[in-house]
């Protein structure tokens, strides 16, 4: 059972997280010391842990559809950053056992969304460990409370036909135990084992056929690149699959068979051209990031308008695709999966730009250029007070309200386009292309990208952030503002 955390604890963690404490650096040399719960974001105290870098997932589990059941083991190799007598790590799901390199661990879970485990011998810093958590739960039952969904998160997606864990920010305590934050990358096996006749769907490749025992069969999917641990998902169901290779990316494309047999072809046809639409992106912002492309659409949406998610290197498209939404989702494999948010609240370098690029995909196909859309959106919004009040370098941890509020995708977008204006077209895709390459596997603050972005200008850029991204009025029609 979901288990509310008090809040008391949730001010003590963020105390600790606003008093720059680092978390899980030991308080004396060679005292090995707990870890701490939260990687210090500023909007989800409670998201990654301290003391850990995790290397590898390697997820092993099954699902039953009916009753609804997920099963199996993870197992992570972690390297301890500082001496731990213990260490936490994000999962909502009840825990059955766990071992640190062979050897049973103690285990418990202080509050619903943190495991914290105690190894039979401390982790001096630099040990590298293999940590593996078995369990065995319905996540659909879990809904967990925090600072984005104070009435209760639940990020799980299931019929009794059909499974994707795809969501935003938090994904992976329903399905995997973590260190659930962007900041720390790891590469992913994800075998899934279900009913045979069922397509098991993942990021990257497929790894060998499905493995067929019984009515049951295991597909196993791996991620070779860093990926953040809420772009890992996996789908299982009864899907439509197709593979292909676009000017040198292969792709995967697979759509539900829940959807009628019209709809399901012209999403086929919509999700096929992930592979030409990844190639065009290629051409903007330099070598794609993975190995491969694709996309997925399901009938299963948690809310009620078309949701889409950038899973790296297979976005899933819930409720529906459209080529536009495809550019943007597709975009983020360069802002937002390759070059992570080292907080969360630096989501305009994964909206604004993903955002950014639609309009740039007009512009190149024959629509209006980027500059006729900065000037009537401009004129459109000019007295709509509410949009220019969300500061989107801090828009907040609101999942409903703030983090994805629209201006932070359309100001964001309205920003990047000023700002090729402002620095000229040339160096505009040059600095994002060196952006791309530079912060690629890693993650990054909007700081770092206006220092880059006034590099590129050659002079102080301050001002026109300011004024795009943060003022609380709509920026001067200037030429010193990009217009
Ligand atoms: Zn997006």
């Amino acid at each position: 059972m979901p288990v509310s955390r008090p809040l008391a604890s949730i001010a003590l963690v963020t105390a600790v997280a606003l008093t720059g404490t680092l978390p899980g650096a030991p308080a004396e040399a060679g005292a090995a010391q707990p870890g701490a719960p939260g990687i210090g974001d500023p909007y989800y105290p409670e998201d990654g842990n301290g003391g850990i870098d995790v290397r590898h997932y390697a997820i092993d589990l099954t699902y039953a559809f009916d009753p609804a059941e997920l099963s199996g083991s993870t197992t992570l190799e972690i390297e301890a950053t500082s001496d731990l007598s213990s260490f936490d790590l994000d999962f909502l799901l009840p825990v059955d056992a766990v071992t640190v390199d062979g050897v049973d661990a103690a285990f418990s879970k202080p509050s619903e969304h943190e495991l914290q485990i105690t190894p039979a011998t401390a982790l001096a810093k630099g040990d590298v460990a293999s940590v593996r958590v078995e369990y065995d739960a319905d996540p659909s039952a879990v809904s967990w409370e925090n600072p984005g969904d104070p009435g209760g998160e639940r990020s799980w997606m299931a019929d009794e036909q059909e499974v994707v864990t795809a969501n935003e920010p938090h994904m992976a305590p329903w399905w995997f135990p973590s260190n659930d934050h962007p900041r720390d990358k790891a590469t992913f096996d994800i075998s899934i084992t279900t009913d045979a006749g069922k397509n098991v769907i993942a990021n990257g490749e497929q790894v060998g056929d499905p493995v067929v025992v019984g009515d049951q069969a295991t597909t196993h999917w791996r991620m070779k690149e860093p990926m953040a641990t809420y772009l890992a998902f996996f789908a299982a169901g009864h899907f439509a699959v197709r593979q292909g290779t676009t000017d040198g990316i292969p792709w995967v494309a697979a759509v539900s068979k829940q959807f009628g047999t019209a709809t399901r072809r012209g999403y086929l046809r919509l999700v096929r051209r992930s592979g030409p639409i990844t190639a065009w992106l290629r051409s903007e912002l330099g070598p794609y990031p993975f190995d491969s492309t694709g996309g997925l659409v399901t009938p299963l949406n948690a809310i009620p308008y078309a949701f889409a998610l950038e899973n790296q290197s297979r976005p899933t498209y819930q409720g529906g695709i459209d080529e536009i939404t495809e550019v943007h989702e597709l975009a983020h494999q360069w802002f937002g999966d390759a070059v992570s948010v080292r907080r969360w609240k630096d989501i305009w370098l994964n909206e604004g730009f993903a955002s950014y690029m639609e309009h740039r995909w007009t512009e190149d196909h024959g629509g209006e250029t980027t500059r006729q859309w900065l000037d009537h959106d401009f004129r459109d919004l000019a007295g709509s007070a509410g949009f220019w009040r969300v500061n989107v370098t801090d828009p907040g941890a609101n999942v409903n309200t703030e983090l994805f509020d629209t201006p932070v995708y359309e100001r964001g977008a309205l920003a990047l386009a000023a700002l090729r204006n402002r620095i000229g077209k040339h160096a505009f895709d040059g600095l994002l292309r060196d952006w791309a390459a530079q912060h690629r596997d890693g993650s990054a603050t909007v700081g770092m990208f206006e220092h880059a972005a006034a590099q590129a200008a050659g002079h102080p850029m301050d001002r026109f952030f300011h004024a795009w991204l943060v003022a609380d009025r709509p920026p001067r029609r200037t030429a010193a503002n990009g217009f």
